[in-house]
């Protein structure tokens, strides 16, 4: 498939863990990144509740992936590991990243009810920040211009948490991503230890590849339709193949 110059778009990439991002969504931006797009990185916590690794090999873990990706990476202020919640003071903080950022498209984990709360309230932190940020008269946030983002996609981060109800999903084409996400997944060695996340990740996007008729694919989803500028852009989709 066709890749579009994303030169000027920017993407601001909200996760939970030091981890999520990468294991999630990492190949999209990889293959974002090949196409030009400024990319920012936002964790809330630093997975210091984690079995495996501590805060500082985790913080520093994510840094690395973030440099990998050519992006930027912020470690807000927060609850912390296991006791994020969406509540008005964290929505507000991340809807002044969204308007210091001014991203073009949020990526965020799916809400999807059995799966980490961390990764369930993550998303619904970005999702009413991303609101929030384009309301024109939010209180708290008057010193900052408002804005929209063109769209926020979810991602998923574990199995368990495939897929929610009223989501659209969209897959993207990784097939020349695959050997970097590797890569990229493997600055995070505290997490892949025991469980082989790694190959849980690839044969996903190996399945959802071969339904799509490509090496490989990332699910992202998204709450609305989807507006394509064009029959040209259609042109460059591909519905199942079985
Ligand atoms: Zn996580």
């Amino acid at each position: 498939m066709q890749s579009v110059a994303m030169t000027g778009k920017k993407i601001l990439a909200f996760g939970a863990h030091p981890d999520d991002i990468e294991f999630g969504c990492g190949a999209a931006l990889l293959s974002a990144a090949a196409s030009g797009a400024t990319i920012e990185c936002v964790v809330l916590s630093k997975g210091e509740a984690g079995t495996h690794g501590s805060r500082s090999v985790r913080e520093e873990e994510a840094i690395q992936a973030a440099e990998m990706m050519g992006a930027t990476i912020q470690f807000p202020s927060t609850a912390g590991d296991t006791r994020l919640r969406a509540g008005l003071e964290i929505t507000l903080q991340v809807a002044k990243m969204m308007r210091r950022f001014r991203p073009d498209i949020v990526l965020a984990p799916t809400g999807h009810a059995n799966q980490h709360p961390d990764h369930r309230e993550t998303c619904r932190i970005a999702r009413d920040a991303n609101r929030l940020a384009r309301y024109g008269k939010t209180p708290g946030l008057e010193t900052l211009d408002p804005h929209a983002s063109q769209a926020l996609f979810f991602y998923d981060v574990s199995s368990e948490a495939v897929g929610s109800e009223g989501l659209t999903p969209i897959l993207v084409d990784v097939s020349d991503q695959v050997d970097r996400w590797v890569e990229l997944m493997e600055c995070h060695k505290s997490q892949t230890g025991n469980v082989d996340y790694i190959a849980l990740q690839l044969s996903r996007a190996r399945a959802l590849g071969i339904q799509a008729g490509v090496h490989s694919a990332v699910r992202l989803y998204s709450e609305g339709p989807v507006l394509l500028g064009s029959m040209a852009e259609l042109c460059a989709a591909r519905g199942p193949r079985f």
